[in-house]
């Protein structure tokens, strides 16, 4: 991958930048690699060479990564910090980096660094945020079944990066750091969906290798937002009200004589290219020729 400089940015700021702090050691694929998309995987595994990324671009996780490294060097009795876990599962090693383990009675505690956005902490709250659930469950299954230590809870210490105080907005975090409890699955529920998630990968490169298409990113791994409907009047610029459904839209629309625009949902991480590969991605570029 070739890292471009488009803001002529001090050399050390890039040199610091562009560093890979990034290891999964001695494990084929690591938790967060394993529930990404395994059509991403593929692609920039084939497209490597030729992705390009802005260093600025690096800055958001980067910033984390630095704050992560900070964490794992501060020593508190009581707590395990930064433990890489490894396991074998159908032949392949996967294995989780666990940001910090509580102990306390009767086993411990996992929780999970995230530097992100209020946005993301609202999601959460809302129980709309899969991925941290999925993510910290897969790391108390490797807690219980590798280390034989029970795990009692599961947290997400959020470090809000945008906070604004007095947000009326529903479920906007009360600090610039909370602490997000998640529900836990059965270990069985996991195993399952690890062993779903490898037969997927592995089908993928199969797939890819025999030059077949690969399996569609589903709306979800797209981060597709919600599909909202404008209620908007003639000579009036910006809509009266935007709403979640059709119906509700008309019904407003009616009463203010107006009309309804809808407002499709977008794949954000396709249209931001999030992913890298957007296009070098048949599912997308589909898409675009369509439309245009
Ligand atoms: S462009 Fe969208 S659909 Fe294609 S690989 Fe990226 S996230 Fe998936």
């Amino acid at each position: 991958m070739k890292i471009t400089n488009n803001q002529k940015l001090p050399a050390p700021l890039v040199a610091l930048l562009s560093r890979n702090y990034y290891s999964k050691g001695a494990s084929q694929y690591s938790v967060t690699e394993l529930m990404s998309p395994p059509k991403i995987r593929r692609l920039r595994e084939q497209y490597d060479a030729d992705m390009e990324v802005d260093v600025t671009k690096m800055i958001a996780s980067q910033l984390g990564t630095f704050m992560h490294g900070k964490l794992e060097a501060k020593e508190v009795e009581g707590y395990i910090n930064e433990e890489r876990i490894f396991t074998e599962i159908d032949g392949v090693v996967i294995s989780g980096a666990i940001d910090l383990q509580q102990q306390v009675d009767g086993g411990v505690v996992i929780i999970d660094y995230k530097f992100v956005k209020a946005w993301s902490v609202m999601q959460a709250l809302a129980n709309n945020k899969d991925d941290w659930v999925t993510q910290l469950n897969i790391y108390k299954w490797l807690v219980e079944t590798v280390k034989g230590t029970p795990v009692v809870g599961l947290q997400i210490c959020a470090i809000v990066k945008d906070y604004t105080p007095h947000s009326a907005q529903e479920n906007y975090p009360e600090a610039e750091a909370v602490m997000i409890d998640i529900p836990m699955w059965k270990s069985v529920t996991t195993e399952t969906y690890v062993r779903d998630r490898l037969n997927m990968h592995r089908n993928a490169k199969v797939q890819h290798e025999f030059g077949e298409d690969l399996q569609p990113c589903t709306d979800d791994e797209r981060w597709v937002s919600e599909t909202t409907y404008a209620v908007k009047r003639e000579g009036r610029k910006t809509a009266i009200r935007v709403l979640k459904t059709m119906d509700e839209a008309t019904e407003l629309a009616e009463k203010e004589k107006g009309y309804v625009e809808t407002r499709k949902g977008e794949p954000k991480r396709c249209t931001g290219d999030f992913c890298g590969v957007s296009k070098w991605c048949s599912q997308y570029q589909g898409e675009l020729n369509v439309s245009a």
